[in-house]
């Protein structure tokens, strides 16, 4: 068996401590809490070794980054490449790795979507998305989901729908209403001659991993075509496969005029994020083409990932390796929910973008204790604590998967045992 450990010393106590003094005290609580007392060393696919030598494995693929998982080896390759000969651009002169993600991308994007702009993450994807939406509208009104998720500066943050975020930095932007997810009459209600963009998720990931009604979207594409609103869909988190197509907003059969893009995007090897839209949108953006512009957004580096993450992703059809391992997963978690109705509330998702809700945050938090016992990396989602994300690598095995589930369904059997033995 290799021995994954570090060759050198690694002094746990010290990065703990660095944590602490250096980093968010409140963050090294949040993880020793839940279990994750580690130091991580070095991942392959779906496993993660800490400096012990210990094995994880991985249910959260870092909140949905790696979908090649960690490390996949021809976007190593192409990052290496890339890194000998010219990581970051001049920034005038031409780059051919970047002009290549970007005429891949746009072969696969939906509807007519086919110019974008590269930044690092999710939240800068967003910011760009609404910044574009009012260029070409000359509108100021932006209409968004309660509980959606769309990151975190201001802009994002304003789009987000959970008060816990966003209270404590008010006031957010002006212009923005949110409504329920998943009401079409709300939303119908909202939208007006005034609003620049709707901006969604085709599912929401963080709200708790929360499926629409399937004619939702095709209302909201409805409703700005009505009214002259852009449709923004972040597909941050449910593109590029993760819920078994390349993007979640065609099986609903909608393409939206601006999609956001970030997380898979970088192949779980660099950060990389998009937006993109329509040429007859992006024609604004044309006019002074350095309205909106980063410094080191759309590098090289980040840019061979991302080329090489799209090949992998075609060549080994991930999106189908989701669909058919989410139905699967979703099946033998429909049967722990029937085993324990009394700590599990429902399960659901779609593709490998699963959530367990369970009756209460504090079971739920329970489990993700109990899961890192069994050294298996989970989380919950971040705009609703009593949901259990489980959301892999679509590289994952049938046997990883087992293994995963196998320690959730021990989790929740803890869990519930505790429970019931509180309750007598
Ligand atoms: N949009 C969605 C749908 C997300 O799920 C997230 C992150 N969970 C973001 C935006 C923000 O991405 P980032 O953390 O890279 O800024």
């Amino acid at each position: 068996m290799t021995d994954h450990r570090p060759s050198r010393e690694v002094d746990v106590e010290r990065v703990l401590a660095a944590y602490r003094d250096h980093i968010n005290a409140g963050l090294a609580s949040l993880c020793k809490f839940m279990g994750f007392e580690a130091v991580e060393w070095k991942a392959e696919g779906c496993k993660i070794w800490d400096t012990e030598g210990r094995e994880y494995l991985d249910l959260l693929a870092g909140f949905g980054t790696l979908a090649l998982g960690h490390r996949p080896p021809a976007v190593v390759a192409a990052v290496k490449e890339q890194l000998d000969r010219m990581p970051l651009a001049s920034r005038v002169l031409f780059d051919e790795t970047v002009a290549d993600l970007a005429a891949e991308l746009a072969e696969i994007l939906p509807g007519e979507i086919a110019k974008m702009f590269f930044c690092h993450s999710g939240t800068e994807a967003v910011e760009g998305a609404l910044k574009l939406a009012r260029l070409y509208t000359g509108r100021r009104k932006i209409v968004a989901a309660e509980d959606g998720f769309h990151g975190k500066t201001l802009g994002s943050l304003s789009a987000s729908g959970r008060e816990v975020y966003k209270q404590p930095f008010a006031p957010m932007v002006p212009g923005f209403t949110h409504v329920p997810f998943g009401d079409a009459d709300a939303l119908a209600g909202a939208v007006d001659e005034e609003t620049a963009a709707v901006i969604l998720e085709p599912i929401q990931g963080e709200g708790g991993v929360i499926i629409p009604p399937d004619d939702y979207l095709p209302a909201a594409r409805e409703v700005c075509d009505r009214t002259g609103a852009l449709l923004i869909l972040d597909e941050v988190q449910t593109g590029l496969g993760r819920t078994g197509s390349m993007f979640a907003c065609t099986e609903a059969g909608v393409a939206p005029d601006i999609i956001c893009l970030a997380k898979a995007l970088g192949g779980g090897v660099m950060p990389l994020g998009a937006f993109a839209g329509t040429p007859k949108i992006w024609a604004v953006m044309e006019e002074n083409p350095l309205l909106h512009s980063s410094t080191l957004g759309g590098n090289p580096l980040a840019c061979a990932a991302g080329l090489a993450t799209i090949r992998e992703m075609k060549r080994l059809d991930l999106p189908l390796c989701a669909r058919q391992l989410g139905e699967k997963a979703l099946a033998s978690l429909r049967d722990l929910q029937s085993a324990h109705p009394d700590v599990i509330s429902e399960v659901r998702g779609r593709g490998l973008l699963l959530g367990v809700q369970f009756t209460h945050a504090d079971i739920a938090g329970l489990v993700i204790g109990g899961l890192a016992q069994r050294r298996v990396i989970a989380a919950y989602t971040l705009n609703n604590p009593l949901v259990v994300r489980i959301e892999p690598p679509l590289v994952i095995t049938e046997d990883e998967l087992e293994q995963g589930l196998g320690a959730l369904r021990e989790a929740v059997e803890q869990a519930a045992e505790l429970v019931s033995s509180l309750e007598e």
